[in-house]
């Protein structure tokens, strides 16, 4: 017998909507590329977003096609966010920041239409042009005077594209199990893979993260995504922004700290969100500068595990609360985030701290277990280390264009992180499955190894590597950059180390360099380091 309730689809619209009925002169403040700071609202977002996507069915664009962004947080980039879904099309964002081949690949493979992009990206475009296969128009998300001129490419504006349009458009009707969004991995190991969204998935994933028990977003908060928004969606949070009718505050192409401590100050900023390298100059440059961080509450932090040292900081120093969250492209992105349970805010402060210092407590919709490799599940005791494996409404079920499903017999997708979870639901990365240190027959965590290292006094920057040793198999190699005029040495670390970790997890090797190799999304590429260490190794 069906149920007699209303079938209201989950469909991306509706939140802007929302937003634009409830919310509509609630500000979106951008760090303009063409200079100056830009004031919008969401009304006037939900009207420009209507325009563009009766500019994308002029341009032919419909159902099910796929149109691309290479773009910084901007209000214009928020509008395709809705305006493309509302097209009934799959908006893609590109990371600029990726190898040209990849970006290359991924724009083929996605079979991108149309592509947008920003003023930064015009001569990196017109070099790769050529070699797309799929896009027929390039539209430049800029004003009639600030357009490129004198070039291969016959670049449309996007400004002009939407005056062209009445705005009195009515969202293409899909299913809520439509696509509406695409983001690729960012190919760490092998070539990108495409993660395809559906207008469901996005709005769960959006009604699931302005929880209190996730990022508490409200139409009170204040938010600044330094997150790109084409990493992972900027973690879902302009679509969770437009649901609760949120001030959004976008730092363009803008990501020193000086700039970002700005925008803070000048907007009363009370959230944002970055991985830990954007909060390690942050907290540098207010080190320097003796400045505080204003309205600032919560600061989320996601993408690599956020330092120990990092979390005291923000807490004893500037009295603000880190969300430590943990996501993957796959998980659209988030899966869990360290708010303080019933039982975890009953402890001792040092006690809380070590939990906030976990990646931390599954939302409602992410079933999470940890498992050997046979796929046998391990206890729940915050000791056992194994495969962390998830299920639920906004995890991916296969890869965009692969046949087979990327999920185990039992529909649990292995995220490739190695993790522990404890008895009150807090689960810990120890490390990438393809990371892991085995010494001796034991793992050693570097996540762990590495957050210790980070708390001794001149250290900048760490990361450890396992290197091949003949009697232990593997031994740890930590390459550590020091904070400028720091003369902290090898011998400081270890004694600091000897207090912090267990005797066996010293690395047998330090080497200092100048600066570390990062992805595209931030994160420290271990598999270059491993080159760099096995070069040392060798002599
Ligand atoms: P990619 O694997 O392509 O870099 P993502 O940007 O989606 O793609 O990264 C997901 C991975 O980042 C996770 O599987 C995990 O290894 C790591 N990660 C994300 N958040 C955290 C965190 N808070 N602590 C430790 N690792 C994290």
């Amino acid at each position: 017998m069906p149920s007699l309730m209303q079938n209201w689809p989950l469909v991306v619209s509706k939140l802007l909507d929302h937003a634009a009925q409830n919310h509509g002169s609630q500000e979106i403040v951008t760090e303009a590329l063409e200079g100056g700071t830009h004031r919008t609202t969401w009304g006037d977002i939900a009207h420009r977003a209507r325009q563009l996507a009766e500019g994308l069915q002029a341009l032919g664009i419909g159902r099910g096609d796929r149109v691309a962004t290479l773009a910084w947080n901007t209000y214009r980039h928020v509008e395709c966010f809705f305006g493309i879904p509302g097209a009934g099309a799959v908006a893609h964002t590109i990371n600029p920041r990726l190898f040209a081949e990849q970006i290359v690949y991924i724009a083929n493979h996605a079979g991108d239409r149309i592509l947008f992009l920003d003023l930064s990206f015009v001569d990196l475009v017109e070099q790769l042009a050529p070699q797309f296969e799929t896009i027929t128009h390039y539209v430049v998300l800029t004003d009639r005077a600030h357009m490129p001129t004198e070039r291969d490419i016959a670049f449309l504006c996007y400004e002009e594209l939407l005056q062209a349009q009445s705005g009195d458009f009515a969202w293409v009707e899909v299913d809520e199990n439509d696509p509406s969004g695409l983001c690729y991995t960012s190919g760490t190991t092998g070539d990108p893979k495409g993660v395809l969204y559906s207008h469901r998935s996005n709005v769960l994933h959006s009604m699931a993260s302005v929880q209190i028990d996730a990022f508490q977003l409200s139409s009170r908060s204040v938010l600044m995504p330094v997150v790109p928004m084409y990493h992972a969606n900027a973690w879902g949070l302009p679509y969770a922004a437009a649901m609760v009718g949120a001030k959004l505050v976008l730092n363009g192409d803008k990501f020193d700290a000086p700039s970002l401590h700005a925008m803070i100050i000048d907007e009363g900023v009370n959230i944002t969100g970055a991985v830990p390298t954007v909060w390690t100059s942050m907290l540098h440059y207010l080190e320097q500068t003796e400045k505080g961080l204003g309205a600032l509450e919560r600061v989320i932090i996601g993408g690599s595990a956020a330092p120990r040292a990092m979390i005291e900081v923000f807490a004893r120093r500037f009295g603000i609360e880190v969300l430590h969250a943990w996501g993957m492209t796959e998980l659209s992105p988030v899966g869990t985030v360290g708010t303080l349970s019933a039982a975890a805010a009953a402890l001792p402060p040092d006690q809380q701290l070590d939990l906030r210092c976990k990646q931390g407590r599954a939302l409602f919709g992410v079933e999470m277990i940890v498992c050997d490799d046979d796929h046998e599940s391990l206890p729940r005791n915050g000791a056992t280390p194994g495969r962390l494996m998830v299920k639920g409404p906004w995890i991916v079920e296969r890869y965009y264009r692969q046949e087979e499903s990327a999920l185990d017999g039992r529909g649990f997708f292995d995220t490739g992180d190695i993790a522990t979870i404890d008895p009150l639901g807090y689960m810990q990365i120890t490390d990438r499955s393809k990371d892991v240190i085995k010494s001796g027959g034991e793992w050693i965590s570097s996540i762990q190894l590495e957050n210790a290292v980070m708390g001794c006094d001149g250290v900048g920057e760490a990361a450890v590597v396992g290197i091949p040793h003949p009697q232990w198999g593997e031994r740890p190699l930590l390459f550590v950059v020091r904070k400028p005029h720091a003369p902290v040495s090898g011998d400081d670390i270890l004694r600091f180390l000897e207090t912090r970790v267990a005797k066996w997890w010293l690395p047998d090797t330090i080497l200092f360099v100048d600066a570390l190799p990062h992805t595209a999304t931030g994160k420290i590429l271990k598999t270059e380091l491993r080159e760099w260490a096995l070069a040392h190794t060798r002599g």
